[in-house]
This record gives C-alpha cells, sequence and structure tokens, in this order.
C-alpha cells in the first residue's frame, strides 16, 4: 500500500475539510484547541510534507527548515502576512490562502460594525441591559445617519468591492483609493469615485480599510490621517491591525478628532491597546471576518484542495500566493 503523505494542522478546521483531509493524507491535528507554540510546530514539523496553518501562526525560515520534507504551505486564510513568502520562495515551497470566499461574509461584517457604530447599537444594548432604559426620550442614544453618506473605502479589491456593492443599497457617495485607479468600467459597476489618499480621508464619513498588511500599508493610518479626517468620521478596520497605528487612533478618540471606530483586527492581536477598551465611542470584535459557519466550512474545503493539489495531483494549487516558483 502506498503511504499517504504527511501533513501538520495546527488547529482543528470545520469537519467537512478534516474528513477530505484524512481521505488523502496521514493528518496530525493539534490536539489542543489553541495557538500552536513554535517549538511544537518545530518538533511536528520534522517529518511532515505539507503544512496547514492558520493567521496565527507566524511561519519563518527556521520553522520551514525544520520541516526538511516541507513541499506546501496552506494558510487558512485571505491574509498571508504570518508567513515569510521569500522564505518559502528560495525553498521552492508553494504557499497558499483561501481567497473570494471570504469576501462577502467579510463585507457583512463591515456593514454590521458601520451601522453599530453609527446607530451606537452596542452601546445601546449595555443602556438596556443595565437597566438604564426608562421609555422614549428625544435625546436618547442619538447616532448618524448611514444612508446617503459617504464612504471611503481603502484598497478597493474583492472585500472593498463587496462592501461598496452593499453601500449602494443605503444610497451613499462611494469613493475608493487605489495606488493605481481602477477602470471605468469597475468604476461604473460600484458608482465608486476614485480619490487621492488625502482626499479621500478629508471627505468621507465612514472609512473602511481593505488592503493587504504589506511593509508599504504598515501605519498607513496614523497621527496626520487622522488630523486630515473629519471630526464625524467612523474608521473601521477589519483588515490587519497593524495598518492603524493604534495610539494615534486612541489619541484620535480621546481628542474628538474623530467621531468613533469599529475594529475587528489589532495591531498586537490579541492583546487590545488598553484605552481602546475604556474609550465609549469604540467597537471591537475579536477578528470575525469571516466567521459564518459557511464561509469556514468552505474555506476548510478550499485548504485541503491546496494540499491535495500539490501532494497528491503534483500541480499547481488553486490558490498560490508566490506564482514564481512555477516559472
Ligand atoms: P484583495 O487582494 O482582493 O484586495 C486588496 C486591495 O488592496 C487590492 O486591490 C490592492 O491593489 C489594494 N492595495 C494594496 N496596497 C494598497 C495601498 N497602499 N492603498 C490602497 N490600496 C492598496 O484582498 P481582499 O480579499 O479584499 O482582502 C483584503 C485584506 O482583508 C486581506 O489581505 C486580509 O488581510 C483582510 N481580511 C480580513 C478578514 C477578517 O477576518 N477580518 C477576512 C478576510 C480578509
Amino acid at each position: 500500500m502506498v503511504k499517504k503523505p504527511k501533513v501538520l494542522l495546527t488547529r482543528l478546521l470545520p469537519q467537512p475539510g478534516i474528513n477530505l483531509l484524512k481521505k488523502y493524507f496521514e493528518l496530525k491535528i493539534n490536539p489542543e484547541d489553541n495557538i500552536m507554540s513554535k517549538e511544537k510546530i518545530i518538533e511536528k514539523i520534522k517529518d511532515k510534507h505539507g503544512l496547514i496553518c492558520l493567521l496565527t501562526d507566524k511561519i519563518d525560515a527556521e520553522i520551514m527548515d525544520a520541516g526538511r520534507k516541507l513541499k506546501t504551505i496552506a494558510n487558512y486564510a485571505v491574509g498571508f502576512n504570518n508567513i515569510d513568502i521569500d522564505e518559502a520562495t528560495k525553498r521552492n515551497i508553494p504557499v497558499t490562502n483561501t481567497p473570494g470566499v471570504l469576501t462577502e461574509t467579510t463585507a457583512d461584517l463591515v456593514f454590521a460594525l458601520i451601522l453599530s457604530t453609527a446607530r451606537r447599537i452596542v452601546e445601546a444594548d449595555r443602556f438596556l441591559r443595565g437597566g438604564k432604559f426608562k421609555g422614549w426620550a428625544p435625546m436618547l442614544l442619538l447616532g448618524n445617519d448611514v444612508y446617503n453618506k459617504t464612504l471611503g473605502i481603502i484598497g478597493f479589491g474583492r472585500i472593498g468591492r463587496a462592501v461598496a456593492q452593499r453601500a449602494k443599497g443605503f444610497h451613499m457617495k462611494i469613493i475608493y483609493y487605489e495606488p493605481a485607479r481602477l477602470s471605468h468600467d469597475i468604476e461604473k459597476k460600484y458608482s465608486a469615485e476614485y480619490k487621492s489618499f488625502d482626499d479621500l480621508l478629508k471627505e468621507s464619513d465612514f472609512i473602511t480599510i481593505h488592503t493587504p498588511l504589506a511593509e508599504s500599508t504598515h501605519h498607513l493610518i496614523s497621527e496626520k490621517e487622522f488630523s486630515l479626517m473629519k471630526k464625524t468620521a467612523y474608521l473601521i478596520n477589519t483588515a490587519r491591525g497593524p495598518i492603524v497605528d493604534e495610539k494615534a487612533l486612541v489619541e484620535a478618540l480621546k481628542k474628538r478628532k474623530i467621531a468613533g471606530c469599529a475594529l475587528d483586527v489589532f495591531e498586537k492581536e490579541p492583546d487590545v491597546e488598553k484605552e481602546l477598551i475604556t474609550i465609549p465611542n469604540t467597537i471591537l470584535v475579536p477578528h470575525i471576518g469571516s466567521a459564518s459557519i459557511e464561509t469556514r466550512t468552505k474555506m476548510a474545503l478550499i485548504v485541503a484542495e491546496n494540499v491535495i493539489a500539490v501532494l497528491v495531483n503534483k500541480t499547481r494549487p488553486p490558490n498560490i500566493v508566490n506564482p514564481e516558483i512555477y516559472k
């Protein structure tokens, strides 16, 4: 009998993905439902042909060196800033991600955050549960409208566009920034207008970030950018924490340079800047952008298909992030 390739999975995923993986591989799963330590990954990777990891696993040269038999790294996420791609490419290791299936689910969360922050939903819920509701009042928990407002989208890729699609239903004026202006057809499809970065910051009532985390986007939003925003603006970040300078954000909120923020991602995740927790006009959720049963299941199947492509079918995986190794 031909031996199955060995694959390490750093954390339990939805069952359909596990079932598919088990058909093809000798699967070693982290038995604990927690983040696998680097030491443990190094220990377990030694005889593995494939690694399936999460955005919470930092996969660097040391791990790749320990995995002498490693032939592929499959990330259970669309972002892949947790993996040293250059080091993987140097070693001819294809790295994959799970793009596309998270788009609509993450865009749904963005809209939930836009509405919740503007209409103070979380604060209102706490108010009621705190026994403070004494009846309808003209000045009770007044928020801001979303309808007809200007939405600034930084990074107009898959998720940025899915957010724009939703914003059209709210009659929002959609403006976007990308390093290079997109085609007329895309702009027309989403009724989106291209703006310079600074103009987007100045004109938006809601600013939502959808760029990948890279050197060029680290602290893309910092003190200077907050000073350009409207005092009534809300910032939404569901991309990656370090794109926003959290200390500058705290200052901006404390000095009322902006009206509020809603964050799904944090600079030093899972740690959260202490002051953010005490500031009332913030909504903080624990990185749940893609957290729907449907999407997490699809991601588990995609991650499996990527590994099957490399280790079983010996083909280029569908979601390769370092395609240069196939040239
Ligand atoms: P995408 O690649 O389709 O879109 C990213 C866009 O950002 C591209 O169009 C790119 O040109 C643009 N961009 C790059 N640098 C930029 C810059 N400096 N300024 C403006 N735009 C810039 O990616 P996507 O699928 O839309 O996902 C975006 C990011 O969202 C991912 O990289 C990931 O980190 C994050 N994400 C988070 C969650 C979550 O759970 N919160 C879920 C999915 C994705």
